[in-house]
């Protein structure tokens, strides 16, 4: 009986979109329906493994082209879809990679050519060429054969059907020529075989297509016929090299193939960034391909984003994402595994506890981050463009847990530099540091202006030492747990003693804090917020800033509280400058009428907060300071 289906909304959409699409790289249908076919060959064989009855004498997907009837045809013997499947999976989009591709045709300006190689738009990109689909699929599981039927606008039809392989055998009714698009190119075999060397020569079966060949004519024949058209025949032909390019010795792969490969497989439309290529024999044999994107790639920001690298085994296909071969902050790598020593029946729960794959996995770790370094040697430029959209990665890997990767990383990170205008690394930092100084400092702003105008910086820029400028919320973190670089500490220009001025001077401030012992207590008294009131050894110009004692520092607070922990606060010292007008005046002020010194010290403490860019607990307050003061006579 043959039953009519309606399409389901989003998957109506979808389809409208593919038969309207003026989309110029219609040819990807071809990649997309042999995909399906090899990954339903991937799953019957797998099937096979345990039950031998499933297995076939030879995989295969066969394309053929009926000139005549305008008709293109792909047969694989692959697991096939029982009814229910047909209906999930032909019949709705489950997937989320058509959903994503809608959402992002739907929003404006996003070129449909960038976006479609991204996606895999898998079994409808048949609408593109044809203008009826036909699927003939004998699952299996089942062993009853279907035939789904549809001319892609409403709705489809199922019906039972006489097939006798397992397997499925797509047809693909092409729609007629325009003037400014043929169809019929599909069925050349030229244009087949260029299609298929181009996106599917790696996949690992056989695709077969029938190829005209010149019959061998004998010379004695061949005069008597000089006129007559020459004899051909037709023979199937394999027309990708299937031997998987990881497979392949590192030497004879180009990094054109490598990076044609991530494209297809990955989805991506730009070469890579760097492609790593690992054969390894001996007590583990395993071969890997690994490959670091240009951009993060369109899910890499969204939950779906898991990491992992697809493992294979003897090269049958295993699972898409392995997380146990690659770490967390490594996420951004992709790539796959190939490895003979594993079991095919291995199951993810396995699969933490394998010592093969935690060996594999150190090594891959271990390759990519001497790739990284080699990147950051040899080429300065690209290793920064990287850093520009994964160093936060690297960062992160180096914080967690408590630095147990900091020896590996800590030369991976750039950070950027006051003095030299740009992202240099510790060792960098360190080899520019002039003589005498003792430590690496670092303030967070938001750019080289706002770190320049700190009121710390003019000790700092008297000496002509460099500050790191930190940006990123997990800096400081990072380099908390870094705490120094071969033996030079790090320091920030908020907290403790800063080493800038020299032991006299230092002296100097002692023994003044002595004497102003009362006065700093008063202003103490009178700043509620305040754990201390001190002179300062870290400033020349200004009047006054905000320090803390080492701990947790106001750009920790900061990044804290908007990760709603408000109620973790930064300790505030209010530092004074003794050597500042204001600070005489404030003394004489305290002398002639302490109200009034409150009020000036109340000020200045604001002051100091809003140049670290903290908000005052009360602007009211402060408004109105301000305000009696101008209109102090
Ligand atoms: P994707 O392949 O990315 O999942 P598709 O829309 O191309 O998305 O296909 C949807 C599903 O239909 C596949 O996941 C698979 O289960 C099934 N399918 C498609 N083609 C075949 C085929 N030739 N043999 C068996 N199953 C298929």
């Amino acid at each position: 009986m043959k039953e009519k289906k309606k399409f389901k909304t989003e998957t109506k959409r979808l389809l409208d979109m593919m038969i309207n699409s003026i989309y110029t790289h219609k040819e990807i249908f071809l990649r997309e329906l042999i995909s399906n076919a090899s990954d339903a060959i991937d799953k019957r064989h797998y099937l096979s493994l345990t039950d031998s009855e499933l297995s076939a004498p030879e995989y295969k997907i066969l394309i053929e082209a009926n000139k005549e009837d305008h008709i293109l045809t792909i047969t694989d013997n692959g697991v096939g879809m029982t009814k229910e499947e047909l209906e999930q999976h032909l019949g709705t989009i489950a997937k989320s990679g058509s959903k994503e591709f809608m959402e992002a045709v739907a929003k404006e300006n996003t070129p449909e050519v960038d976006i479609i190689g991204q996606f895999g738009v898998g079994f409808y990109s048949a609408f593109m060429v044809a203008k009826k689909v036909d699927v003939l699929t004998k699952s299996v599981k089942e062993g009853k054969a279907y035939l789904f039927s549809s001319e892609g606008l409403e709705s489809y039809t199922i019906e039972e059907a006489e097939k006798e392989d397992f397997g499925t055998i797509i047809t693909l009714y092409l729609r007629e020529d325009t003037e400014d698009e043929s169809y019929s190119k599909y069925l050349e075999e030229y244009e087949i075989r260029e299609l298929v060397k181009k996106y599917s020569d790696y996949v690992r079966y056989p695709i077969q297509t029938w190829i005209t060949k010149y019959d061998d004519v004998k010379e004695e024949e061949d005069k008597d016929k000089e006129d007559k058209e020459p004899k051909t025949h037709v023979e199937l032909e394999t027309i990708n090299s299937m031997l998987p390019i990881w497979k392949k010795n590192k030497s004879e792969v180009s990094e054109e193939e490598l990076n044609t490969f991530y494209k297809s497989k990955f989805m991506d439309y730009q070469d890579p960034i760097t492609s790593i290529h690992i054969n390894v024999e001996g007590m583990l044999t395993y071969n890997a391909l690994l490959f670091i994107p240009k951009k993060p790639l369109y899910d890499f920001y969204t939950d779906r984003n898991e990491r992992g690298l697809q493992l294979y085994t003897k090269g049958v296909f295993i699972l898409d994402k392995c997380k146990e071969l690659i770490p967390e902050y490594l996420r951004f790598v992709k790539g796959l595994v190939d490895s003979a020593d594993l079991s095919l029946n291995i199951s993810r729960e396995m699969l933490q506890e394998d010592r093969a794959i935690k060996k594999i996995a150190g090594n891959v770790e271990k390759k990519i981050l001497s790739e990284l370094g080699r990147m950051l040697k040899n080429d300065r430029e690209k290793y920064e463009t990287f850093f520009k959209d994964y160093g936060i990665n690297l960062k992160y890997g180096l914080y967690e847990d408590y630095g147990a990767k900091k020896d590996q990383l800590k030369d991976l990170i750039i950070l950027q530099s006051y003095n030299q205008d740009k992202k240099i690394t510790f060792a960098e930092y360190k080899e520019a540091m002039p003589e005498g100084q003792k430590a690496i400092y670092y303030a967070s702003g938001e750019n080289k202006d706002a770190v320049g105008k700190l009121p710390q910086m003019d000790l700092i820029k008297a000496k002509g030492y460099d500050v790191f400028i930190l940006a990123d919320d997990v800096d400081e973190f990072m380099l908390q747990v870094l705490k120094e670089y071969d033996s030079v500490p790090f320091k920030s220009l908020n907290q403790g003693d800063l080493d800038l001025i020299d032991e006299e001077d230092s002296k100097k401030i002692d023994e003044l804090k002595e004497t102003k012992k009362p006065l700093l207590e008063k202003i103490k008294a009178a700043l509620p917020n305040v754990k201390d009131v001190v002179l300062s050894k870290r400033l020349v110009d200004a009047p006054c800033c905000l320090s803390n004692d080492s701990g947790l520092s106001f750009e920790m607070e900061r990044v804290l509280k908007n990760q709603n922990h408000t109620e973790i606060k930064a300790d505030r010292i209010l530092e004074l400058n003794p050597n500042h007008p204001v600070f005489a005046k404030l003394e004489e002020t305290y002398d002639n009428d302490e109200e009034l010194g409150n009020t000036y010290a109340k000020i200045l403490y604001t002051q100091a907060l809003l140049m670290e860019g903290i908000l005052p607990d009360n602007p009211q307050e402060f408004g109105k300071d301000v305000c009696d003061l101008l209109l102090k006579k």
